[in-house]
């Protein structure tokens, strides 16, 4: 039991891939980092996912129609559902994410999001060679396939918009794609090879960094969950957890789909979201494909690690709880049968899920509150968090340290909501 804990330069609260990162770029630049998670780390949304690194992926959701909307809210099998339910903040959750589907500055959103990805795809680079870190880190890209012509269609156009933001593609006709992964079925309509996409194993990367920072002298209390934080003027003095008092000159809110539960105890609205999704993965399977590949059409993403290979989707509306929809596992499975000729049969399968931290308009929050001076927000990375997790890492540090950040950030302020 750690009652009093004090004379640190920042406490991160967090240790998933954003904490975690974050507490690394302090700790490089000198800081007496402490690092806070109520569970171990690494074991939030940034444990079970796909690991991809993907700038391929700066296009926001897109807003569905209403029809479409009402569709999903009856069918618990669709890869989006909204649970029908009179919780106030999805209500104002899902009206901030219409307007901001339908405003006029997607295209801004999506060259900021695609300068983010970049600079952190290459971030990750250097840490992982100069670290020598082992994270199964592969950039062979990742193929993007279609089994109907007028999403390919569409999928086309947005590998447009992207190559206008320098994001590269090859598009590839079914006899091609079969050349490049024998296991793609040959009812497939056509794909996109987003050829400089990266991905690694999420967990092994957190862990690894983790017990860098330990190495290093920073320290990591586990099972530390902070209840309360208590403000004086403008200024966070201390902070309460299930293990005693914390105090430090800067603290860092790194809580990913629980951080608006947390804000809510000091005031401030943060619109984040829990949008949970499910992974399995499968041990003992023979013929799996050599690289990453999206199931567009029903959204689930597959990836090839060294003893398994991983398939993940869904995006789920039904707040924050962790509880498995055996209908979403099974329509995943139904996913990788209709994209990929694979014998699933005598595999083992582990099962997870994991909710990201969603922002109504795609863009992380970070930076401070109008409120606080010393509380630097960091959360609502979305779909795109360990993509986003060596460069928002990066400018937080900066920030504390009263540098500029390496890309502008005015469009990524908590204050962009009130
Ligand atoms: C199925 C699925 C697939 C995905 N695939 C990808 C992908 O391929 N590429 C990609 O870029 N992104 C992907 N994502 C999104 C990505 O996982 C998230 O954006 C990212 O993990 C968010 O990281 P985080 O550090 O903000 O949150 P988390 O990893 O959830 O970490 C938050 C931490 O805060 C701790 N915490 C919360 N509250 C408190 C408290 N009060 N006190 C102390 N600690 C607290 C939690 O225990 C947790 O460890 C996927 C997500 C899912 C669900």
């Amino acid at each position: 039991m750690n009652s009093q804990v004090h004379n640190n330069d920042v406490i991160v609260i967090g240790g998933g891939i954003i904490g975690i990162c974050a507490s690394y770029y302090l700790q490089k630049s000198g800081k007496k980092v402490v690092l806070l998670d109520q569970n171990q780390v690494g074991t939030g949304s940034s444990y079970g996912n796909t690991g991809w690194i993907v700038p391929s992926h700066s296009i926001p959701i897109k807003s569905p129609g209403t029809l479409q909307t009402l569709k999903w809210l009856l069918n618990p099998k669709s890869p989006f559902y909204i649970k029908p339910t009179f919780n106030i903040d999805l209500w104002d959750w899902l009206i901030k994410f219409r307007k901001y589907s339908s405003s006029s500055n997607i295209e801004d959103r999506i060259s900021l999001s695609t300068k983010l990805s970049q600079e952190s795809l290459n971030l990750y680079k250097e840490i992982i060679q100069s670290e020598n870190i082992h994270c199964e880190f592969e950039q062979k890209g990742i193929i993007q396939l279609h089994n109907d012509e007028r999403s390919f269609e569409e999928g086309v156009k947005d590998a447009e918009l992207l190559r206008l933001n320098g994001i590269k593609s090859n598009i590839l006709i079914q006899k091609e794609l079969k050349l490049i992964e024998p296991s793609i079925k040959s009812n497939i309509y056509g794909g996109i090879h987003f050829i400089n996409d990266a991905y690694l194993n999420p967990f092994t990367t957190v862990s690894s960094l983790a017990n860098i920072f330990i190495k290093n002298g920073g320290i990591i209390y586990p099972n530390t969950q902070v209840e309360d934080l208590h403000i004086n003027g403008n200024k966070i003095t201390s902070i309460s957890t299930n293990k005693g008092i914390y105090t430090s000159k800067y603290i860092v809110l790194a809580t990913g789909a629980w951080s608006s539960k947390l804000m809510k105890k000091i005031g401030v609205n943060l619109p984040i979201q829990p949008a949970k999704g499910y992974s399995i993965s499968f041990k003992n399977t023979k013929h799996t494909p050599t690289r990453p590949l999206i199931l567009s059409e029903t959204r689930v993403g597959i990836s090839p690690f060294n003893n398994y290979f991983r398939a993940a989707g869904t995006l789920e509306l039904s707040g924050l709880n962790l509880k498995i929809a055996p209908k979403r596992i099974e329509s995943i499975k139904k996913a990788i049968h209709s994209y990929i000729d694979i014998d699933l049969k005598n595999s083992s399968e582990d099962i997870w899920c994991g909710m990201r931290p969603l922002s109504p308009d795609g863009l992380p929050v970070i930076g401070l509150t109008s409120k606080i001076d010393n509380l630097m927000i960091s959360t609502g990375h979305s779909t795109t968090g360990v993509t986003l997790g060596a460069v928002t890492g990066k400018i937080i540090q900066q920030l504390i340290d009263n540098q500029k950040p390496l890309i502008d950030i005015e469009k990524l302020s908590p204050n962009r909501f009130i």
